[in-house]
């Protein structure tokens, strides 16, 4: 084994592709301090690197570091990422595809959201299809995936056990995904929910980037639309999709099919 991989995770700074963050970036320890510095943070650039930093959850800190320690057998040989998995793809992006959490043993391994796991491997060949991505496969950060006129992340930022995160862990993580709504809003047509937990979770983030609500909050579903007015008049429609985790998959809850013909809405609402 390599002395990289003998490294507990990866620290800021250190050469990780992608990584924004050095080791100036301010470091939030808890909600009070993970608002204040979505709130303040000057560009997305920022942002994107205060969230690959955070500490404000105990109990997620030590269980994405955990992990990174242990890791599976199969990937014993790899450092682990294991920090917060933060926003990814497009700065102007006119799709925004929102998660629940990363994999432990995908996003909390490579440093990239849904990269590495099954559900990603699910996730990107559908968005190659239908022209959203340059490539069907998302293994590393740096395999040379883009994205196309599409960006996306997570509700929860790190890998929660089970991928359960307590509603306390939710609400202190939502500042990070509220202000990058607000920031890509001038540009952005449509959100992409996987997921019942992202359904959910999106329309406070939403009103808080300065959407109107509708109430009461509609119901989630794979092919949900929903169009809501923005800061400025311009509005946004919220897709909802049934999220590409294997038990979805195997059971064909979600197919191949399914997945096109959304992202092929999708498109087709961005303008893409
Ligand atoms: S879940 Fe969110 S708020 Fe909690 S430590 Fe991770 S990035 Fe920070």
């Amino acid at each position: 084994m390599s002395d990289a991989a003998n490294a507990p995770y990866v620290p800021p700074g250190t050469g990780w592709p992608d990584d924004l963050a050095d080791p100036g970036t301010p470091v939030a320890h808890d909600a009070g301090e993970v608002a204040s510095l979505a709130a303040s943070a000057a560009s997305l650039h920022e942002l994107v690197a205060r969230q690959s930093v955070c500490r404000a959850c105990d109990r997620l800190v030590a269980w994405r570091e955990k992990v990174a320690v242990e890791r599976r057998r199969m990937f014993a040989d790899e450092p682990y990422w294991g920090r917060p998995v933060p926003g990814w793809g497009d700065p102007d992006p006119k799709i925004m595809v929102v998660g629940l959490a990363p994999a432990a043993h995908g996003g909390n391994r490579t440093g990239r959201i849904f990269t590495g796991d099954r559900s990603g491997d699910w996730l990107f060949a559908s968005l190659y299809r239908v022209g959203l991505a340059n490539q069907p496969t998302s293994v590393r950060a740096d395999d040379g995936l883009r994205l196309i006129g599409t960006r996306m992340a997570a509700t929860v930022r790190c890998a929660p056990p089970d991928n359960k995160p307590t509603p306390g862990e939710r609400d202190t993580c939502l500042p990070w995904l509220a202000r990058e709504i607000a920031d890509v809003a001038p540009s952005v047509r449509c959100v992409v929910c996987l997921g019942g937990f992202a359904w959910q979770n999106v329309w406070p983030v939403l009103k808080d980037a300065g959407y109107e609500i509708p109430r009461p909050r509609p119901k989630f579903g794979h092919g949900a639309e929903v169009e809501i007015a923005g800061p400025d008049g311009v509005s946004l429609t919220v897709l909802g999709c049934y999220h590409p985790s294997q038990q979805n998959t195997f059971t064909g809850r979600v197919t191949e099919t399914m997945l096109d013909a959304l992202f092929t809405r999708a498109k087709t609402l961005a303008e893409i």
